[in-house]
């Protein structure tokens, strides 16, 4: 668990090269430097943490690449002390960046090793969740809807109206919605039963699993 100036360095740089790519929110930016990204992956990778690539990560799952988490959380647009869900918890690096930006976050992740690694592993950081869950994604978290905002960080084959259900009214969904690759979606509430579609660029994840294993 080191941090050097080399990580620093090397994090400073990865915030210029997301801000080339076209990441213009401040907040989401100065999290990117400020994240110990080498820490979210195992130490083989530690020399490319800093890359703007996605890693493999346990159970076949990748920690997202820095752009798309980057890209994901500026359109979520989070104002300090919104409740936000997040389907797919994987390393926790997207959860970090969620609470940097001061969100208070729920998450889910279904696969259990990564749940329990990345339960214990996000506190040691000083992140703390206000809750994870281990279940299924498609089923958002009933007990603690609306949710100002959720985010799926993998490639979901549909919409679940389980989550368009648990937004807020005013509320906004990020969602990649495909199967090898995917269209980044934006749902945002508008009323009981009315929604605004926006689709964005193409984008690739790890599938979102409807069966536990
Ligand atoms: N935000 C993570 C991305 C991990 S990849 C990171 O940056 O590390 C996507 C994650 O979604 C994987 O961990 C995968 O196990 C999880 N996932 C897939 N289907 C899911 C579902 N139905 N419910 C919850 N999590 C799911």
């Amino acid at each position: 668990m080191k941090d050097t100036l080399k990580h620093q360095g090397l994090r400073n740089q990865l915030a210029k090269v997301v801000a080339e790519k076209g990441i213009t929110d401040k907040n989401v930016l100065a999290a990117i430097a400020k994240i110990p990204r080498h820490l979210f992956l195992d130490s083989s990778f530690e020399d490319f943490a800093y890359q703007d690539k996605a890693f493999p990560i346990l159970a076949d799952q990748t920690i997202s690449q820095p752009y798309t988490v980057a890209f994901q959380s500026q359109l979520l647009e989070i104002q300090a002390g919104q409740k936000v869900l997040e389907i797919g918890t994987g390393s926790g690096y997207q959860t970090a960046m969620l609470l940097e930006l001061k969100a208070e976050v729920y998450t889910i992740e279904r696969q259990n090793e990564l749940f329990k690694k990345t339960k214990l592993f996000l506190p040691k950081l000083g992140y703390r969740p206000k809750y994870m869950s281990f279940g299924d994604g498609y089923k958002g978290l009933p007990e603690y809807a609306p949710f100002d905002k959720i985010i799926v960080t993998a490639g979901a084959p549909y919409v679940p109206k389980a989550l368009l259900a648990q937004l807020n009214i005013g509320g906004v969904l990020v969602i990649p919605v495909g199967d090898t690759t995917q269209i980044m979606h934006i749902y945002k509430r508008t009323g009981v039963k009315s929604f605004e579609k926006q689709e964005l660029g193409e984008c690739k994840f790890v599938p979102m699993l409807e069966k536990k294993n």
